[in-house]
């Protein structure tokens, strides 16, 4: 019979390999649904046949085998005797089988592989006839015992090992393979004694053996592991497995005979040349588990140079076929090769990127398909540099809040981190938790590590956009700054010592770990530029500083989307920013501010310019005044204690007086504006100059003036009037009109509900999601986000964290009604995100559905953010087939 005149499914649980294709890996698993497509490719696999995953479904239910199986397993048997010319159980010319569990996908924790199946003392002299090696035929009885012992009868594996030794160190040899045949007689003997004593007996009749083996199988589907193992990845529990029995082939028939596995190209390179590993005369798992260390599959030439070949274009006719990175299991049995397996071989990062682009240039796969095989957390790992190597020991875990890794001395303090800097010196910052007072140290610093906050907490959000690895709240940790030191539990670092950490993976070891650096990659360059046709959302970056701006440019931000001007008023400013702020005159708070917006245009004028044309949007000052302020509990302190002189006495009472119980609900955003028109007047005035003096010079910047916390269409209307005349100021002073577009933020939920009104007075929605997500749930993301979030999720009253990932059910409906409501008003409304939801790759997805303009992150993540962008506008359109 050959596959074309193959009956079409005449029997329901059980298939021939002749009848299934890779399509049906529902019906006849992974391994099955592979082995049928092999087999319909004309590959040289032995034949058999898969008792489908509805016979494991029928078996679950009913807690016993379908009535009809039996016979369909019967008569797909007698196939398998007819086409090799042997029978289960003969004595004369014994098959052996392989029994295989495979369910839709790969699942260790099941059943293992049942091989040598009708291997028994009654069918040695039927072996020993077909091969001529009794030493052969009683391997095959003993491995088959074990197998069948361990896997079907829950034997203990250790019990046959002790056999095993104990008659390897009576013989004097040094393993089982220089044991003499009578020997491994005895051997296999013992071990279906020791089945029967620790079990039950091995069935003498193979049958019985195969209808015990295929139940294992079955039952294994609902052992401990197997189900903790589908909860884990999220595996439907009621899929089942198929069952493939399949005729032994031999790897262990002596030195014509071998057994390997490969890659059709290098899993951990990418390089396109085969990979793998093999074994003279050896079975099944002595390549992978066995005592014998393999040879690198290069050598099979030497040795096989005729298979070799056929092997390879057996590999190049699978990736053809299936246009992917084939692994597959093969055996040489006297000469002959046969394929045992192949599936979708797992790869590295690297090698997932270029792998996908090579076969672009191969013509095997379309530039679409490429983009499909890279995930976000691969190209994540290529970017930033990382451990070399999995730390046995880390001192300290938290969360891993800004990617990379670095290595470099503990300094506890700001201060500290600057002057070690200057010094030369590589310094990690180790904080309790930083504030804005520690800007300049954090810049300093080569990484931080916080004993609090979470991934949306100051040190968390600075170092993203620094693009400094970083790994805040560690539980364990204690910062003892008074005394300069460190704390985990008994282990003490002082100040100096070296430290390394990995903010990818939220991990913090002592001493210097060797680093993976990121290399500039001409291929993920041309993965990018595919993913660029291909997405349709905007991709912006997050930027302060015009070398922040520089780098967003050159990772392919298309625009800025956020600026955030609280850089503008700290370091050496700040006294500047305080005198303005405890001003106790209008003439006093002018000085202050006219020298700070000084300042302040020369900034945007280089940001501006570092832009090139692109928008920037600028967000006025945004945080609660007393993050500009000595810390309050400080000059109490000092007071109760008397030494506080009547400058630093006026300074106290001024602190009291901007004192707040909730600042992040307090006077920030628009209402500190409304507080203090003076303080975002000097800011427009000092953007649109900066604005003004570089159209002069005949380099027009995209300019976008946009305000935070807004939650009326007033607090908006007084915005607007305010930017207006401003810009009518820098017109009558500089003799240009500078050109603006206005922008709110989104971040209250009022706001999004009002979307509608709003989008009368802007050009442009950019959502905060991060405050969205704060407001919208009631949550303090700075205290809730370490302590309460990790539990909630362990207990699933959280299905995610939505400070990563936007919550779609609550925070993107608001998102999704603003953006409606307002393009209903104006039809040109701009919207985008531009909290570190903008750099998720499953935020972005929904940004996508939404139809947003644009998500804009840190300038780390903007490779991701292009490539999750094209993935979500692949998965959710028809894009048409771009060519390469
Ligand atoms: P796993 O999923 O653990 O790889 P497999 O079902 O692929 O389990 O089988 C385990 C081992 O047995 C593999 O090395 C495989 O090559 C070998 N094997 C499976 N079926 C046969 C067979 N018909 N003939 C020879 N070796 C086989
Ligand atoms: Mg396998
Ligand atoms: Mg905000």
């Amino acid at each position: 019979m050959s596959a074309t005149t193959a009956p079409a499914t005449a029997h329901r649980y059980v298939r021939s390999f002749r009848e299934g294709r890779a399509s049906e890996r529902d019906l006849l698993g992974g391994k099955g649904a592979n082995l049928a497509e092999m087999t319909y490719l004309g590959l040289p696999v032995p034949p058999g046949f898969t008792v489908t995953t509805d016979a494991c479904r029928a078996y679950l239910a009913a807690g016993d085998v379908p009535d009809e199986l039996a016979a369909e397993v019967a008569a797909s048997l007698a196939d398998l005797e007819e086409a090799s010319g042997r029978r289960l159980g003969d004595t004369d010319a014994p098959l052996l089988l392989s029994v295989r569990s495979g369910a839709k996908f790969s699942m260790p924790g099941m059943m293992d592989t049942v091989l040598d199946l009708g291997a028994m003392p009654a069918t040695v002299p039927g072996l020993i006839a077909l091969t001529g090696d009794p030493w052969f035929a009683w391997d095959a009885v003993r491995r088959f015992v074990e197998m069948f012992g361990r896997v079907v009868l829950g034997v203990p594996a250790e019990r046959y090992d002790e056999q095993l030794h104990a008659a390897v160190a009576a013989a004097g040899v040094p393993d089982e393979r220089s044991l003499p045949a009578p020997d491994l007689e005895a051997l296999a003997r013992g071990f279906l004694d020791l089945t029967a004593e620790l079990g039950t007996p091995v069935p003498d009749d193979p049958h019985e053996q195969l209808r015990l083996a295929i139940e294992a199988v079955f039952r294994s589907w609902n052992g401990s592991r197997a189900k903790a193992y589908r909860a884990m990845e999220g595996i439907p529990d009621d899929l089942g497995t198929a069952v493939n029995v399949q005729v032994m082939v031999f790897g262990n028939l002596g030195e014509r005979s071998a057994t390997g596995v490969a890659f059709s190209r290098d899993p951990a390179t990418g390089e396109p040349v085969p990979y793998g590993d093999w074994l003279q005369n050896a079975q099944g798992e002595d390549v992978v588990a066995g005592t014998r260390r393999p040879e690198p599959l290069a050598s099979l030439d030497d040795t096989f140079p005729q298979q070799a070949e056929e092997l390879r274009g057996y590999m190049r006719q699978l990736e053809a076929h299936s246009t992917e990175l084939a692994d597959i299991e093969f055996t040489i049995e006297d000469g002959k090769l046969w394929m045992l397996q192949t599936r979708v071989g797992k790869r590295s990062a690297a090698a997932a990127v270029r792998i996908a682009v090579d076969m672009v240039d191969e013509a095997l796969i379309g530039p679409e398909q490429a983009l499909a095989r890279v995930t976000p957390d691969q190209l994540e790992q290529l970017l930033h540099p990382r451990f070399a190597e999995q730390p046995d020991t880390p001192l300290t875990s938290g969360g891993a809040a800004s990617p990379g890794a670095a290595s470099g001395v503990i300094v506890v303090t700001a201060a500290e981190a600057v002057r070690r800097t200057e010094a030369g010196e590589d310094v990690i910052l180790v904080r309790p938790e930083t504030s804005p007072d520690d800007l300049e140290g954090m810049v300093a610093s080569k990484g931080m590590v916080t004993s609090r906050g979470g991934l949306v907490s100051h040190a968390a959000v600075v170092a993203r956009g620094l693009g400094r690895p970083a790994v805040v709240g560690c539980g364990d940790l204690e910062v003892d700054v008074e005394a300069g030191e460190i704390r985990v539990g008994d282990t003490v670092l002082r100040v100096g010592e070296t430290i390394s950490l990995d903010g990818s993976a939220g991990l913090v070891v002592v001493g210097e770990m060797p680093l993976i650096e990121p290399e500039p990659d001409e291929r993920l360059e041309r993965l990018l530029s595919w993913a660029d046709l291909v997405r349709r959302l905007h991709v912006h970056g997050n930027a302060d500083t015009a070398e922040d701006v520089a780098r967003a440019v050159a990772a392919g931000a298309q625009g800025i989307g956020l600026v955030r001007t609280e850089h503008q008023f700290l370091g050496a400013r700040l006294p500047l920013v305080r005198a303005a702020l405890l001003a106790d005159s209008d003439e006093a708070e002018a000085d202050a501010l006219s020298a700070l917006e000084a300042q302040q245009r020369e900034d945007f004028v280089a940001l501006l310019a570092a832009a090139q044309g692109r928008p920037v949007t600028v967000r006025l000052l945004d945080p609660p005044a007393h993050e500009f302020l000595p810390d309050l509990t400080e000059l109490r302190v000092a007071a109760a204690r008397g030494e506080l002189d009547d400058d630093r006495q006026r300074l106290l009472e001024a602190v009291e007086a901007h004192s707040e119980h909730d600042p992040m609900l307090g006077i920030r955003g628009v209402r500190l504006g409304i507080m203090r028109p003076a303080l975002y007047r000097a800011q427009v005035r000092a953007l649109l100059s900066a604005s003004a003096e570089l159209t002069a010079a005949g380099d027009p910047p995209l300019v976008e003036v946009m305000v935070p916390l807004v939650s009326t269409s007033g607090e908006l209307r007084w915005f607007v009037e305010l930017v207006h005349s401003v810009a009518d100021e820098v017109e009558a002073v500089t003799g240009t009109a500078p050109v603006y577009r206005l922008a709110t933020m989104i971040e209250t939920p009022r706001a999004a509900l009002t979307g509608g009104f709003l989008a009368n007075f802007v050009d442009a929605f950019s959502f905060g999601t991060n405050d969205l997500t704060q407001l919208t749930f009631g949550l303090s993301r700075d205290d809730v986000q370490a302590r309460f979030v990790p539990v909630a999720l362990a207990e699933h009253t959280l299905a995610s964290d939505p400070f990563r990932t936007l919550d779609a059910a609550g925070v993107a409906r608001l998102v999704e009604i603003a953006a409606a409501d307002g393009r209903a008003t104006n039809p040109d409304l701009i919207t985008g995100i531009c909290g570190e939801h903008g750099g998720d790759p499953a935020s972005i997805a929904i940004a996508h559905r939404i139809g947003l303009t644009h998500v804009s992150c840190s300038p780390a993540r903007l490779p991701i953010a292009r490539l999750a962008a094209a993935q979500a506008a692949l998965e959710m359109e028809d894009v048409p087939a771009a060519s390469s």
